[in-house]
């Protein structure tokens, strides 16, 4: 189990990561098995069907639930599946509140497929404190809320959220996957549940899909394995282990990401205006002061705004080393473009009430030398 003593990027490396007792393999096998032999009706070795149960995974979420401080940790195939299994916690007629300017994919998973269930959404600017007070009503289940934003990178208080959620018995949930549990860990600061597409930075790679919830009470254990059990969205030993891999590194990666994520941020804030800059480590951010307390580090999201749709894709379509693609985190530095890309399905109107102009550009910096990066954005940019 976890030593608490030990520090985060030992941690990354060992908890769940023993080896192998039958071998002394240094990595954790990936188990492809759909069932276990059963030694006599009702007697088994602790597994039974993989849906259920599968030790690759076992070791995955062991290792993430020591990574973000809580007491369990329940893998999906996709950041969206845990995010709907997150849901499952409610009932018709039940009221969630989220942040307005959430990961496009959750606003329309809940606007799209889950008021057809008779759940209910409100949208706030989360980094308001006062307006998640007073949008939680009677029936609302839980707050739901990521910081910073995608694409705006606006921040949240974490704690203060926390302290009106709790005042009013409701549970707080959050999307950590912009910052990693090395950069930040909501837990810590009060949330009830922390929810990752491990897609992006915890597995850092781009070469696979998958989620996590992160609990704090034995409930919503008892919940999310049953809701594994039931459903079916469970993460794949292979996909388990392409994590347990990626984990390893993350504190070292976090650190450069970091790093090169201040140095491009300067670079765009010098070359386009602060104002035309979104970064919570830059000093003219409005949370920048925030974002030094609750978080370790700035990351590596920022956005940036080009002025049109011509300039943005003149910028793109002239970039060599930096790839035009939708996701982040991975090591390869990747350039979005929100309004068409992971923000499209919010429709024009929706879009502007959030700031998101057709001349923004996203770019999650990659861990390459950040002069290449520079260099690169540069001869983009053109004069
Ligand atoms: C990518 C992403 C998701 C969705 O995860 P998938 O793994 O693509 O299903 C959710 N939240 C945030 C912040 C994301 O970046």
């Amino acid at each position: 189990m976890s030593d608490p003593k030990l520090s985060f990027a030992t941690r990354a490396i060992h908890d769940g990561q023993k080896p192998d007792p039958l071998t002394g393999a240094v990595n954790v096998p990936i188990y492809l098995t759909s069932t276990y032999q059963q030694e006599a009706i009702g007697v088994n070795k602790g597994h039974e069907y993989a849906r259920l149960t599968n030790p690759t995974r076992d070791a995955l979420e062991e290792s993430l639930c020591s990574l973000e401080g809580g007491t369990s940790a329940h893998c999906f195939g996709s950041g969206m599946a845990a995010i709907t299994a997150l849901c499952t916690m409610m009932k018709s007629g039940d009221h969630v509140v989220c942040s307005d300017n959430v990961y496009g994919g959750t606003s329309r998973l809940f606007d799209k497929v889950l008021v057809n269930y008779g759940l209910t959404f409100t949208y706030v600017d989360s980094s308001d404190v006062e307006a998640v007070r007073v949008a939680i009503r009677p029936e609302t289940k839980l707050v739901h809320i990521e910081t910073p934003t995608n694409p705006m990178m606006s921040v949240t208080d974490i704690r203060a959220v926390a302290d009106v959620c709790h005042a009013k018995g409701v549970e707080l949930s959050v999307d950590n996957t912009f910052l990693s549990p090395y950069l930040q860990r909501p837990i810590e600061l009060g949330a009830d549940i922390v929810m990752h597409s491990t897609t992006k930075f915890l597995n850092g790679h781009s070469d696979g899909l998958g989620g996590v919830l992160i609990c704090t009470t034995p409930q919503q254990a008892e919940t999310f394995r049953f809701v594994q059990k039931c459903t079916g969205g469970i993460l794949s030993p292979f996909d388990s282990y392409l994590l347990l891999r990626g984990v390893k590194t993350l504190a070292v990666r976090m650190e450069q990401h970091d790093a090169n994520g201040r140095v491009v941020a300067e670079y765009l804030s010098r070359k386009l205006g602060s104002d035309k800059v979104f970064y919570p480590g830059l000093e003219t951010h409005p949370q920048h002061e925030l974002a030094k307390r609750q978080q370790r580090g700035f990351g590596s999201m920022i956005s940036f705004e080009l002025g049109s749709l011509e300039n943005a894709n003149r910028f793109a379509t002239r970039l060599k080393l930096c790839f035009l693609a939708e996701s982040l985190g991975g090591v390869e530095s990747l350039m979005c473009h929100p309004a068409t890309m992971t923000h499209a399905a919010l429709g024009v109107e929706g879009r502007q009430k959030l700031g998101i102009t057709d001349g923004l550009m996203r770019i999650s910096v990659g861990i390459e030398d950040v002069s290449d990066i520079l260099a690169d954005l540069d001869q983009a940019m053109g004069s």
